[in-house]
């Protein structure tokens, strides 16, 4: 079993999460690469981390499935031992003005984004209230806070998410375990890359620092809140929006 801190990162095969991904294990953690469906993708980030020098494993789990997380979590410990680290990162997109918005639309969004966040939490808090302690980071959204027309469904999932986390951090503080939620605004990525060009200058409009992110941005803000510099900040939702929400 690794010496090294065991770092869960979902949806990690692409966009902010590879970022955290790298980051932690450049940072030391032994990272588990989650990925639903990207599995060369996924497999390429675990190469990048073994080639910068450091350690990792691809696991698949549809975090949105309650019975796969539990078996998932179960064969993380039962393999590497314990869960120092959990980035509930995965998150999915189906955008639409709420009048049009079907039913479909609505469950697979929450499914994925809140339910997944709660079934990986569910069983990740098992070995972490054994082991009196754990550093759990879930991914939130500005539009979490704001609101945003055409997203009904993200906004609640992702406001759904800051519940949870404060939930999560009340309930889980006395055993050791931090429970910390990070809201990004724009990050260039694949989910924001099918937006046209003409939404892309006017949500950079709306930037008091004129511009996207980068996954990086946001990689170094969870790599904080994983560190144990973050010893004493649990329960908060930090935004890496370069001012849109303040
Ligand atoms: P992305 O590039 O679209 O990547 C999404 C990742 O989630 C992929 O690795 C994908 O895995 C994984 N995923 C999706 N459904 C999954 C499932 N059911 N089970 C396991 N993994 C699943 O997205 P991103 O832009 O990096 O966003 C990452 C997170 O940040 C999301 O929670 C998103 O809501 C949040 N966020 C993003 C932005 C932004 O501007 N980009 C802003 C605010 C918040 P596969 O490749 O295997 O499908």
């Amino acid at each position: 079993m690794p010496d090294r801190k065991i770092a869960v990162v979902t949806g990690a095969s692409r966009g902010i999460g590879r970022a955290i991904a790298l980051r932690l294990a450049k940072d030391g953690a032994f990272v588990i690469v989650n990925y639903n469906g990207s599995r060369e993708a996924a497999e390429a980030v675990r190469d990048e981390i073994c080639k910068e020098g450091g350690e990792g494993a691809v696991m698949q789990c549809d975090v949105s499935d309650y019975a796969a997380c539990e078996a998932w979590m179960k064969e993380i410990v039962s393999t590497y031992g314990r869960i120092d680290i959990l980035v509930n990162n995965a998150g999915i997109t189906k955008d639409g003005l709420l009048m049009g918005m079907s039913e479909e639309a609505f469950d697979q969004v929450i499914t994925t984004n809140l339910k997944g966040t709660f079934n990986c939490i569910r069983f990740a808090a098992r070995p972490m209230i054994r082991a009196k302690s754990g550093c759990i980071i879930n991914m939130a959204s500005v539009v979490g806070v704001a609101g945003n027309a055409g997203q009904a469904n993200y906004a609640a999932s992702k406001a759904g998410v800051i519940g949870l986390t404060k939930t999560a951090a009340k309930e889980l503080a006395s055993r050791g375990i931090r429970v910390n939620a990070i809201a990004p605004g724009f990050i260039e990525t694949d989910m924001t890359s099918v937006l046209s060009e003409k939404v892309k200058e006017a949500s950079a409009a709306q930037i008091p620092l004129g511009h996207f992110g980068k996954a990086e941005d946001v990689a170094n803000l969870a790599a904080f809140l994983a560190s144990d510099e973050a010893s004493y900040i649990t329960g908060q939702v930090i935004h890496c929006d370069g001012g849109m929400v303040m």
